[in-house]
């Protein structure tokens, strides 16, 4: 295996791009979390808002908080062009799935509208899910799902218009029926475009749809 110096402290022994001191200052969200959408509650019991509206995906896996210093990796990757970091949050995401031993008949990224792809001139949540379905044995889709319209970002909208932001962002390409399929993204936020997403495919006839994120942001309580 080819040795590959820690990306953020420049040490020559690493595991995937870090080591292991730094992956241990990586923030993990607390492990006692809404078994649906993985909100911190107290005993891991369902939240309120999964109580009263279950969002339509049937779980959230995911093992960061949003924080410090794996928000400047996420941000690098994405904005930064730096490409070599998908190998490196792909391989975090996919050491915490190692443990599981579900099959997905699909892994698919969240897709980006066309512009979007254009400007970025790539999208950072397919790389992700390009590694995620390697290590989970899984199948590979970007072409099932598509973003018709670009939605403002959705950190800057309280809860209720993250909801209708995303609503008809998506459309699925073809029947789903009987699939289990995963959506792969980099950081959620409410959750709102993942369950936007899952309903889509639900629509179609998707059996269990599962959301795989490598960090969860917070935003102010609305
Ligand atoms: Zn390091
Ligand atoms: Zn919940």
């Amino acid at each position: 295996m080819i040795k590959q110096k820690c990306l953020l402290c420049g040490q020559a022994d690493s595991h995937r791009g870090l080591c292991s001191p730094c992956r241990d200052m990586l923030p993990m969200l607390p492990a006692e979390r809404c078994p649906r959408c993985a909100e911190p509650t107290p005993g891991g019991s369902l939240c309120g808002p999964c109580q009263r509206r279950p969002p339509h995906f049937d779980a959230l896996h995911v093992p960061y908080l949003f924080g410090y210093p794996l928000s400047g990796l996420l941000h690098a990757f994405k904005y930064g062009k730096r490409l070599q970091l998908a190998g490196v949050l792909s391989g975090l995401l996919s050491d915490f799935a190692a443990g599981q031993s579900r099959k997905y008949d699909f892994v698919i990224p969240v897709p980006l509208a066309n512009e979007r792809l254009a400007q970025r001139g790539f999208n950072q949540s397919g790389e992700l899910a390009k590694a995620f379905a390697g290590t989970m044995n899984s199948r590979f889709s970007d072409d099932l799902c598509w973003r018709k319209y670009n939605t403002l970002p959705q950190a800057s909208l309280a809860r209720a218009e993250r909801l209708r932001n995303v609503r008809h962002a998506f459309g699925v390409k073809r029947r789903c029926d009987g699939l289990c399929i995963a959506i792969v993204d980099d950081v959620a936020t409410s959750g709102a475009t993942l369950s936007s997403l899952a309903r889509e495919l639900k629509k179609q006839g998707a059996k269990r749809v599962d959301a795989w994120v490598l960090a969860r942001a917070f935003s102010p309580k609305t």
